[in-house]
């Protein structure tokens, strides 16, 4: 192996919008207009500190397309969000939205921060503050943001609040991921875990393993890790390891579930309470039937896609696989199911939320649920079926059938 490869997000993003939109036979100026976001507002935030003291915080909202409708993506509070990542990732939700036939386009946001060293009063300023900043670029018809890394339902929360004080409307529908009393739609908590269940059902299908018989890694113990583990281990499969940013556990016979959730903080971090971790690298590299990546980027690299002892990979993180290892694993017969296609169901059941939201009528758990299930069986056999017939691997076949819908609509709209 050796060598260095681009990490660089938006550019790996580029290269395979690029060769999706080529295959599907656009032209060049197809790809101008798709390869970066419309829009792209940087903001200044600052923040009045518990010491007294003022912080300004730089944040970002990306627009990617809005030719199918209004943008829609997530917020994310990280010391690492940079302009590119963010960009990257609108682009990776009009992806998204298009796999899973949404009526939105892309959009997604990130503030430069580490919420694990804020006060709940700093959080709120700085959410408040990112709200008053964007106010004039976002709304329920234009662009509607959600949770991501490192924010939640609270967040989400206060956004609305001060959203509608600028309005002096309520507008439930100009955020979702909100709290169930505040118009947040059933099953939206568990949405992004739930769907990665669902494509993982449907890989293990195409393997012939019974869930049962399943072993399984899971990278990261956030949102979408600690549901999906407690997902899994109740539908039979064996949980063999799991991780946070600290560290790693590992047995092959199979983790206590329930107790790590019962002792995981609010931020995912668990395994600071054990002595025998391992690191996060020697975890993707232990023997299992099912890995999950779901932390952050770039995990699985040409530096390790060789070690990876999974048959299927199941991407519940946005960008965890480059496009080296992407070529490895297809290449070694990995199944891997991308991540703008596996990690779509938070997406999914924010949708449901805005549709509650503007109709004033809200679903049970179970109805969302059935729902839920319908949008990712079909949007994986869509992905699977293109995979076979064009023989491209299932990164590319996910990108192009995200990508069809909006360059079709941006025709129509005469852009292109
Ligand atoms: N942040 C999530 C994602 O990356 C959800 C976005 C949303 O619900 O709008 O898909």
């Amino acid at each position: 192996m050796g060598g260095t490869e681009n990490l660089n997000v938006l550019h790996s993003t580029q290269v395979v919008v690029k060769e999706a939109l080529t295959k599907l036979g656009y032209s060049e100026e197809m790809f101008e207009l798709l390869k970066e976001p419309l829009r792209m507002l940087t903001v200044r935030i600052p923040v009045r500190m518990d010491d007294g003291k003022i912080k300004v915080f730089t944040g970002y909202r990306a627009q990617h397309n809005d030719a199918v409708g209004p943008t829609k993506g997530g917020v994310r509070f990280h010391p690492d969000v940079t302009e590119d990542e963010v960009k990257a990732l609108s682009i990776w939700m009009s992806l998204k939205c298009g796999i899973v036939n949404l009526p939105y386009g892309g959009g997604k946001g990130g503030i430069i921060c580490d919420p694990r060293e804020m006060s709940f009063g700093e959080l709120e300023r700085l959410s408040r503050g990112y709200v008053r900043a964007i106010s004039q670029l976002v709304g329920p018809t234009k662009d509607i943001p959600a949770p991501d890394v490192m924010t939640n339902s609270q967040i989400m929360a206060w956004m609305l609040d001060e959203y509608s004080r600028i309005r002096e409307f309520d507008a439930p529908g100009f955020i979702t991921g909100k709290p169930i009393v505040l118009g947040g739609s059933q099953g939206r908590e568990t949405a992004t875990a739930k769907g990665v269940t669902i494509m993982i059902d449907q890989a293990l299908k195409k393997r012939g393993i019974d869930v049962k018989d399943a072993r399984i890694i899971i990278q990261g113990f956030g949102n979408a890790g600690s549901y999906l583990a407690k997902m899994m281990h109740e539908a039979g499969a064996k949980v063999l390891g799991i991780s946070d940013v600290y560290g790693a556990l590992y047995d092959e016979k199979g983790l206590d579930i329930e107790y790590l959730l019962d002792r995981r903080d609010s931020f995912g971090t668990v395994t600071k309470l054990f002595s025998n971790t391992i690191s996060n690298k020697e975890l993707l590299e232990q023997p299992c039937d099912i890995l999950v990546p779901a932390a952050i980027e770039n995990q699985i690299t040409h530096e390790n896609a060789h070690l990876i002892k999974a048959g299927i990979v199941v991407e519940a993180a946005n960008g965890p696989t480059t496009l080296e290892a992407t070529k490895i694993l297809t290449e070694r017969g990995i199944l891997l199911v991308p991540d703008v296609l596996a990690s779509a169901g938070g997406v999914v059941v924010s949708y449901f939320e805005w549709v509650q939201n503007n109709q004033g009528y809200y679903w049970t758990e179970e109805e969302v649920y059935k729902k839920l299930h319908e949008v990712m069986i079909q949007g994986f056999e869509n992905v699977y079926q293109l995979h076979q017939t064009r023989g491209v691997d299932m990164r590319l076949a996910a990108y192009m059938v995200g990508a069809r819908k909006m360059a079709e609509a941006a025709k129509f709209r005469g852009w292109v």
